[in-house]
């Protein structure tokens, strides 16, 4: 096991959730540091959406508690939970430009207007969509839409990002394109990233660590290369260990 994280910036505590008679997530532990990476890695159906979910506010749990920075936001509105989420297919606006995709929320909230500016400024110039601004989503290709959808998580000054299968909607090319830019954005932003994916590509490129899922239950999590090397049981081996 590894050592217990000081004062992480998600901690996931005995969190339980079932869709009716169905358990989906089974007393889930999990810690992520101020700052890291952490892919959650697994087949489909095993739950790593419902976890986002969770942690996101956007499904009650059943059992267990979520703190983020330290603040108990189990029963917390999404809104307050200061977190930014990233969804597969966009969830953009289609009857609004990109620019106002980006702002809606901060009007929302109420942040002033030379402030919306600055923060809009900023998130296109680190996604390159500056000349896109005036463009509605359906003049946008797949890769810019997707670099949108990330601007509207920057432009909430969030600490935490989720992202859900950002890149599962994209071809190949594109998709390595991304996710180097993801990358780079981790690197430029240092705040909390926490990134569902079925690809282990993603996974070993992206990740500080991956924990990888089945069956609502984390198998492994560790560092890319200490999962490569050493899977814990035949099931982390088949999904992503050395061919050994
Ligand atoms: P993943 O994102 O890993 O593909 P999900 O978290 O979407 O998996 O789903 C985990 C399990 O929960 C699946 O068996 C799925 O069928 C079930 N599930 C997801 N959402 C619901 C729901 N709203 N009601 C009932 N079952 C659900
Ligand atoms: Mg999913």
């Amino acid at each position: 096991m590894a050592a217990a994280i000081a004062s992480p910036s998600v901690s996931i505590q005995d969190l339980s959730l079932n869709f009716g008679a169905v358990s989906v997530l089974q007393t889930l532990n999990l810690d992520v540091a101020e700052g890291e990476f952490v892919v959650l890695l697994g087949p489909s159906g095993c739950g790593k959406s419902t976890l986002l979910n969770c942690i996101a506010g956007l499904l009650d749990i059943s059992e267990g508690r979520i703190f983020i920075k330290g603040k108990n936001v189990t029963w917390e509105e999404p809104k307050d939970r200061g977190i930014g989420m990233v969804f597969q297919s966009y969830a953009l606006y289609p009857q609004m430009t990109v620019e106002k995709n980006l702002s809606f929320g901060l009007r929302v909230a109420g942040v002033p207007k030379d402030e919306i500016a600055k923060r809009i400024a900023r998130a296109a110039e680190i996604l390159q969509i500056g000349p896109l601004l005036q463009r509605k989503p359906s003049a946008l290709s797949g890769g810019q839409r997707q670099r949108v959808a990330i601007g509207r998580a920057l432009v909430r000054d969030v600490d935490v990002f989720l992202f859900d299968e950002p890149l599962s909607n994209l071809d190949a090319k594109l998709r390595s394109e991304l996710r180097v830019e993801i990358k780079l954005l981790h690197r430029k932003l240092e705040n909390t990233m926490i990134y569902v994916t079925h690809d282990q590509i993603e996974a070993m490129t992206l990740a500080d660590r991956i924990a990888v899922m089945r069956g609502g239950v984390i198998q492994q999590l560790d560092a890319p290369q200490t999962i490569y090397n050493r899977p814990v049981n035949r099931f982390v081996a088949g999904f992503l260990g050395s061919p050994a």
